[in-house]
């Protein structure tokens, strides 16, 4: 049914963040026929490079945002950081999907963690850390202690085994409010990315595992191979999440499961993830594509899986071995365009797909 909610193709959608979250959105978006305009501080962004047009300014210029605003039917953000003042802004122009309440679940550890166990989602032992008293009474221990806010890619924490490591940990950390969490022994973690339309209906994307090294994601396999009953667990998690926080657009959830087969939710971003990248090359429809649709108002598209894949980050100086990829059969190269490849810095990915068929390779 056509409803005047829907955006039909055609139509602009305009991105908060420059990143390459952004970039692989107005791909997908450019593909069904939208045209993106970005919101970004930066005078070049990976973002922009690929969309219609580019608003610069800092997020709390408000007539920069309106400006912004003024060009575009509805409107989405690439990174969960974006400050609430800047939505609530854009908000007042245009819909914003997936709206203010994510993002202020997603920037605070500790209401993200009691959100979580609101919606009856497991979460590790945790404790808020805001005073020596809390710091002399913790027993969350051994644990991981974490600023509550603008901590990303393991920054902003620290592992700690006894209350005096815990001590030293907050003083270093500048005594800012933070959350301990228990340490917990995982198997293995795993994502459920969601999208939820506009008419309430949601879809999980099937469950990636993922690892990760010092706190950054550095692959995702699809399938994960883990009991049906996990990864029944973990999608209704992911759902019952979409569904609490009533958002239209995409919602990631990720969580440990531990040794003895539970699952626990460690943290959410309203956005395209990271250990979504996969879908790009091995499921009917991407994770940006979904996200596309979700906003919009279009139906979602089907989560089928078309090929095994294994995904791998490119961090820093890895991207420099794009060649190599290029000459494997099996890797799907994506790069970012960015231009200085920093330690730790996401530069791209590759995603290698298992072939159901191998084309004969050509002797000419
Ligand atoms: P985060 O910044 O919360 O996403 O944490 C980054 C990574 O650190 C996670 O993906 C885990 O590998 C590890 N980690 C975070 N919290 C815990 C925890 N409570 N127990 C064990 N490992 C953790």
């Amino acid at each position: 049914m056509v409803t005047d909610k829907i955006l039909p193709p055609g139509s602009t959608i305009g991105i908060l963040g420059g990143g390459q979250l952004g970039r692989m959105t107005a791909q997908a978006a450019a593909r069904l026929g939208y045209r993106c305009i970005v919101f970004a501080p930066e005078e070049h962004s990976v973002a922009a490079d690929v969309a219609a047009g580019h608003v610069r300014g800092a997020y709390d210029d408000t007539a920069a945002l309106a400006r912004f605003a003024a060009q575009v039917d509805v409107i989405t953000y690439e990174f969960e950081n974006v400050p609430e003042a800047a939505v609530a802004e854009c908000l007042r122009h245009r819909p914003v999907r997936p709206g203010v309440k994510p993002i202020h679940v997603a920037q605070h550890r500790l209401r993200e963690k009691e959100f979580f166990r609101s919606l009856g989602i497991g979460t590790a032992d945790y404790q808020p850390i805001r005073s020596a008293a809390d710091v002399a009474a913790a027993t969350a221990l051994p644990g991981i202690l974490k600023t509550c806010t603008e901590g990303y890619d393991g920054k902003g924490q620290a592992r700690v085994a006894t209350r005096d490591e815990l001590a030293a940990a907050w003083e270093k950390l500048g005594r800012r409010e933070c959350i301990l969490e228990a340490l917990v022994d995982f198997q293995g973690e795993v994502s459920a990315i969601v999208a939820r339309g506009l008419d309430g209906t949601a879809r999980c994307f099937p469950i990636g595992l993922n690892h990760h090294s010092d706190g950054i994601l550095r692959t995702t396999n699809v399938p994960s191979n883990l009991p049906t009953r996990t990864l029944a667990t973990a999608e209704r998690f992911g759902v019952e999440l979409a569904q609490g926080l009533d958002l239209v657009g995409l919602v990631a959830l990720e969580m440990f499961v531990t040794r003895d087969g539970r699952v626990l939710a460690n943290e959410m971003a309203p956005r395209p993830h990271n250990s979504g990248h996969w879908t790009i090359d091995a499921c009917a429809t991407s994770q940006f594509e979904q996200l596309v649709r979700a906003i919009c108002g279009l139906p979602l598209g089907s989560v089928d899986v078309l090929a095994a894949s294994r995904m791998e980050n490119l961090i820093g100086d890895e991207a420099a071995d794009w060649q190599r990829y290029l000459e494997d059969p099996t890797a799907r190269l994506h790069l970012y365009g960015k231009g200085t490849a920093r330690p730790g810095r996401k530069m791209g990915h590759v995603t290698f797909v298992t072939p159901l068929w191998a084309a004969p390779t050509s002797t000419t």
